[in-house]
């Protein structure tokens, strides 16, 4: 299939690029650079050794849209083009509707207008709030806290709005739990610009001494050991259930699905499994807790194996051991 990726050289459209070169489709990516590198999209070509067709340019421009899905013969979209960070959609909120909301919409009519009616969405977890029910299923009611969620949450209820106006569209909505990790080549990973705000890139860079130490946000909830938990998914494992999600979009539908293992990990056994795979020793010290974080998280990841089938394969280890291998061969990024 010829598939347009938006913010195909990120940290997951990276990854999902390389799955999809690896199955034989036609990639066509579109980024504007805004939290990525051009080195990032010549990995991928080093990786699968196939020539990347690549263009700069923003989602949010209709007419470049609708060129690139003409000139490509695009069949089918993966949009990963976004904004990722909780604390920034706080402060600058209109810049997140923006990029997320407005740029969804441009890309949904420039697709809409030269009917390619095929979509893998990147929402996010974020759009459960604090469940009130573990493991989480898919038909939980959403409910969300910030400007980051909202953005996820508004351009789900669009994309169920269009599908009810008309269901020849094929949508699959991917819900992410926590992607880390990295290629085991080393050679593409998370690139996060200025401080992380993500536990795992942070444990990589006090590994590396690249920071001092971390602060983990509260030891006094009310789980195994006080520390939040969530449910780390492996960058390849979650690659591979976008290329599952493609596949099953031969159906006209607008389904809804949970990306993770359904395993929840608390903040220090990911240090204490990041400290055993690099053997360094990881400094931190326990802070207040941080606002919108809840106490656990974890996906029920039985309704994308009955659907997709696709189970995530990798476990803590593997994750703690290539974010630790792209980490040493990248100390400063791409
Ligand atoms: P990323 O920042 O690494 O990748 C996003 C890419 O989109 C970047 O290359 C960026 O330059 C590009 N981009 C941003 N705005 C653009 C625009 N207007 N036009 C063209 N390109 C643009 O982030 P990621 O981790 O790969 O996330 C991809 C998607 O998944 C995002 O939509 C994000 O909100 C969502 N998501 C990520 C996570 C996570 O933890 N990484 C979790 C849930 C959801
Ligand atoms: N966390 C932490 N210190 C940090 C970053 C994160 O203790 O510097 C904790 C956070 O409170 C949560 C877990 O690590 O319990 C995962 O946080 P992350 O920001 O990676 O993911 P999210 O909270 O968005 O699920």
């Amino acid at each position: 299939m010829n598939v347009l990726v938006t913010g195909g050289a990120g940290f997951i459209g990276t990854h999902t690029c390389v799955e999809l070169l690896k199955s034989n489709h036609s990639i066509l990516i579109i980024d504007n650079f805004e939290n990525s590198h051009p080195e990032a999209v010549k990995r991928v070509e080093a990786i699968t050794g196939k020539k990347v067709n690549f263009r700069q340019g923003d989602v949010r421009d209709i007419a470049f849209i609708k060129k690139q899905i003409t000139d490509f013969k695009c069949e089918a979209v993966m949009h990963f083009a976004g904004l990722k960070a909780v604390g920034e959609s706080c402060q600058n909120p209109l810049k997140y509707y923006d990029y997320n909301v407005a740029g969804t919409l441009s890309l949904l009519q420039a697709m809409q207008s030269c009917n390619v009616k095929k979509l893998v969405f990147s929402s996010s977890a974020t759009v459960y709030g604090a469940p009130k029910r573990l493991p989480i299923v898919e038909d939980t009611e959403l409910h969300t806290t910030n400007p980051y969620g909202r953005s996820k949450l508004i351009v789900e209820d669009i994309l169920r709005d269009l599908y009810t106006s008309d269901p020849s569209w094929h949508i699959a909505i991917l819900r992410y739990f926590n992607p880390v990790g990295a290629h085991k080549s080393g050679l593409i990973g998370e690139d996060p610009i200025g401080i992380p705000n993500n536990l795992m890139p942070i444990v990589a860079q006090v590994a590396s001494n690249r920071r001092e130490k971390l602060s983990i946000w509260g030891n006094d909830y009310p789980t195994k050991d006080g520390t939040g938990i969530r449910d780390y998914i492996h960058i390849v494992d979650l690659a591979i259930g976008h290329l599952k999600a493609l596949e099953s979009l031969n159906v006209a539908q607008c389904n809804a699905y949970n990306l993770g293992t359904g395993n929840g990990y608390s903040v220090l056994e990911v240090i204490k499994m990041f400290e055993h795979v690099s053997n360094q020793k990881i400094e931190y010290e326990i802070a207040s807790r941080r606002d919108g974080d809840v106490a656990e998280c974890y996906a029920d990841p039985l309704y994308a194996m009955q659907q997709l089938d696709w189970k995530a394969e990798r476990g803590l280890r593997e994750m703690c051991e290539d974010m630790w291998n792209w980490q040493i061969k990248n100390p400063t990024g791409y």
